[in-house]
């Protein structure tokens, strides 16, 4: 009898150890993880770097309050400041938390320039942006908010794609339009670059605030260290969170010079978020990942591994539908439910998750050997003669 409560459809297996790209099971078996925490341990499991990173900070300070100055977060926020958009960097602890405060930024802007009025946030149907009350009513999933009601006010909802309901959507209280670059749990859905051009355009246009949820495609995941690089934007704010920790629970927002003006002493805080062990490890992960020949990597890891996922597209086109995503952040869309592609995968000791629109998601630690991507084609390969 287990006395977590029922809230997950655990898979019946559980874990030792972990090493790099694989996981090692408690009875004994050899996995290779292509889930990674679902897009988490951007650098595999017990990297040694990230390790030795958090023992040493370990025996030296684990937690301080925000009352006092962090020399940690210090560093790390203007590593990300010197490599990003941002001018301000606030620290949390997961993903929703991170989402919500990026709400909380925009509304206390246009509060402290005198325009309280200005406080919806347009979302895209369907999203995911975590499961705090604000932000499961900012997804507009029915399947998320039933039975968590009273609805939390403020969201807008425009489908995915569909520029004239973008368009038609905001009205003189509109503070933000919030989009994930890539929708990750949505199906690994990218806005095309040009799309996220006009977004940026239309944004300026309509004196509205760009909230870039980068919290599964950030941190070099899509091969650049923000998605929204490659077609040459800046948010005003991103929320950031899964890849920056390794394996660390670590949030933040990163934000603009403008924006950050509403965020006065008192505004928002977090006990836990930005505390030294954290940020240690932060810095760890940060030093790597950014690395300009880290995400070089990341993009011909991704390009070898999306051409062969295309090519057993073609050699099954009756189980695969299309080849989705950037980077290392890749959707494999089936013509059927995933739930047996995935199960008969693990049988063979692959390790996929599950993303909406029958798609099988494969998120290898940014570090993957290239053979290591070779082992999982083979099985996939494999999978798809089976069900073909
Ligand atoms: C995972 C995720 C979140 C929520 O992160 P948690 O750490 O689970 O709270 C928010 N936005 C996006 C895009 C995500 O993928």
């Amino acid at each position: 009898m287990s006395y977590l409560a029922k809230n997950y459809n655990r898979k019946k297996i559980s874990f030792k150890y972990g090493k790099g790209s694989y996981l090692y099971s408690s009875d004994g078996k050899k996995y290779l993880d292509f889930v990674q925490g679902i897009a988490v341990n951007c650098l595999g499991h017990a990297n040694p770097k990230l390790v030795k990173t958090i023992k040493d900070q370990s025996k030296k300070l684990w937690h301080v309050s925000n009352a006092f100055q962090i020399p940690e977060g210090e560093k790390l926020a203007k590593k990300l400041c010197q490599k990003t958009f941002a001018d301000y960097v606030m620290f949390q602890n997961s993903g929703a938390e991170a989402t919500e405060a990026a709400i909380k930024v925009a509304r206390r802007y246009f509060y402290s320039i005198g325009k309280p009025n200005k406080n919806r946030i347009l979302c895209v149907k369907n999203s995911f942006h975590g499961r705090t009350l604000a932000t499961i009513f900012a997804s507009g999933s029915k399947k998320m908010t039933e039975g968590f009601g009273p609805k939390v006010p403020g969201f807008d909802h425009f489908v995915f794609g569909d520029h004239k309901s973008l368009k038609k959507k905001i009205t003189k209280n509109t503070a933000a339009i919030m989009v994930e670059n890539i929708m990750g749990e949505g199906g690994i859905k990218v806005i095309p670059d040009f799309c996220l051009k006009e977004l940026r355009k239309l944004c300026n246009k309509k004196k509205i605030l760009l909230i870039a949820d980068s919290v599964q495609d950030g941190v070099g995941r899509s091969g650049d260290f923000f998605a929204f690089e490659q077609s040459k934007i800046k948010p005003d704010i991103v929320p950031i969170a899964k890849g920056i920790g390794g394996g660390f629970p670590i949030g933040a927002v990163l934000m603009n010079k403008k924006v950050a003006s509403g965020m006065t002493p008192g505004t928002h805080g977090s006990t836990f978020g930005g505390n030294p062990l954290a940020m240690a490890v932060g810095n760890a992960v940060m030093d790597i990942v950014s690395n300009k020949m880290f995400l070089k990597n990341v993009k011909n890891l991704s390009k070898y591994f999306l051409l062969n996922l295309n090519q057993l597209k073609e050699k099954y086109p009756s189980v695969i539908k299309e080849i989705r995503g950037r980077g290392l952040l890749i959707g494999i869309q089936l013509q059927k439910d995933q739930t047996k592609f995935i199960k008969k995968l693990m049988d063979n000791r692959f390790l996929t998750i599950r993303a909406a629109e029958n798609v099988v998601r494969v998120l290898p630690p940014l570090n993957v050997k290239k053979s290591e991507i070779d082992q999982a084609l083979k099985i996939i390969s494999k999978v798809c003669s089976e069900l073909k």
